[in-house]
């Protein structure tokens, strides 16, 4: 789950990360009664968890008297898409020079890697494109260790100066502490009070957030957090065919086998083992919910699960799309029977549902 500005800054501060002095608001108005403790500029920053708010006009910086202005306009300015239900509003930083630094985990070495350039800010992504490989620099140290080694900050820092190191270790300390996949500043600035991180972005592995004390991951559609609700494992993708599985090999083999045939899955979800009657019912209008879904796939395998409870299921759901359903496994005959009663289509291999399928997405 990806965190606010305001909220991952907080997290840097408590792991000893210097951040500018400021105020999060949620109304334009709250902001009179702060505007006493700021000198003459300020820096308004939108909270909306998009990357490049700067250059979407999400960051406005102004003199103290028109502060209040700035956030009326941000908080009815979206970006992209969004609008920002607080704002941010900082002391404007005497900023000197801004770096880039991020970490992350190295799928390939599983080991966290820095990612460091000198020219940081607004144009990272051009940096990172054009800049060759020394413009941003990779560096993947050992997950047993708690601080990046002397040789490999000096690696990483190159003629940066040297008062960065401890707020790289610092970075490492608050990606640990809340389970982060990706801790990012951009811009880590240096100024002639100090080094600040002006910016913060950290993204919370979803299989940690009840250890971090998160209830609600905000980053899940309605459907997503209805399948989360219901034990469903639930994705989303792009194309236009519903899977409905039972256990993750058997929907995994049937989103690789909608691939082979050249198909797009709009979403997949797993019901999981002994799924019943009420259970399927609720997969099959979640899947069928979203409005790209033309065409729905169940590929069901009786064990624990009863084929005939599984019938009964996609027939209460009462949807619109068409099922395709295979079937096999315990009361498959009954589960059979009582589909093809109802005027639903079933198929004996999962090579025929889904060409099936892919063949009326197409249509
Ligand atoms: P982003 O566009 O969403 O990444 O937003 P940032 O918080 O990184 O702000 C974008 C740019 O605004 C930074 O790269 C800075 O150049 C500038 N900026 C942000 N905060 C300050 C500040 O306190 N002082 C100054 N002078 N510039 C700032
Ligand atoms: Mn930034």
């Amino acid at each position: 789950m990806k965190l606010l500005e305001f909220e991952a800054k907080e997290i840097f501060r408590n792991n000893g990360i210097p951040i500018p002095e400021g105020v999060v608001i949620k109304s334009p108005d709250e902001l009179r009664r702060h505007l006493n403790g700021f000198t003459d500029e300020v820096v308004v920053k939108s909270q909306v968890d998009v990357g490049g708010r700067g250059k979407a006009g999400g960051i406005i910086v102004t003199q103290k008297a028109d502060a209040v202005e700035a956030a009326r306009h941000l908080f009815s300015f979206p970006i992209k898409g969004l609008i920002p239900k607080a704002i941010l509003v900082e002391e404007k930083l005497p900023i000197d020079h801004e770096y880039y630094v991020s970490i992350s985990i190295d799928r390939t070495t599983r080991q966290p890697m820095i990612l460091f350039a000198e020219t940081g800010g607004v144009d990272i992504e051009e940096t990172a494109r054009t800049g060759g490989p020394e413009a941003l620099r990779r560096v993947g140290f050992s997950p047993l260790l708690s601080e990046v080694p002397g040789f490999l900050m000096r690696q990483i820092l190159g003629t940066a100066p040297k008062e960065l190191g401890p707020v790289i270790n610092n970075l490492y300390k608050a990606f640990c502490a809340s389970d982060a996949l990706l801790a990012e500043i951009n811009p880590l600035v240096t100024t002639s009070r100090g080094v600040f991180a002006a910016d913060a972005k950290l993204i919370i592995d979803d299989n940690a957030l009840i250890r971090q004390g998160i209830t609600a991951n905000r980053d899940l559609t309605p459907r997503e957090r209805e399948a989360e609700e219901n034990g469903f494992s639930y994705v989303e993708l792009e194309g236009s065919i519903g899977v409905i599985g039972n256990g993750a090999g058997l929907t995994m083999s049937t989103l690789d086998l909608i691939q082979h045939y050249d198909g797009k899955a709009a979403n997949f979800l797993d019901v999981g083992g002994g799924a019943g009657r009420e259970r399927v019912m609720k997969a099959v209008r979640l899947v069928a919910g979203m409005p790209d879904v033309k065409v729905i796939v169940v590929n069901l395998l009786g064990g624990i699960t009863r084929c005939d409870e599984v019938a009964k299921g996609i027939i209460d759901a009462g949807i619109d799309q068409h099922v395709i359903t295979r079937l096999a496994g315990t009361n498959e005959e009954e589960g059979k029977a009582l589909l093809a009663k109802n005027g639903y289509q079933m198929l004996d291999t999962m090579e025929d549902v889904v060409k099936q399928a892919v063949k009326e997405a197409a249509a």
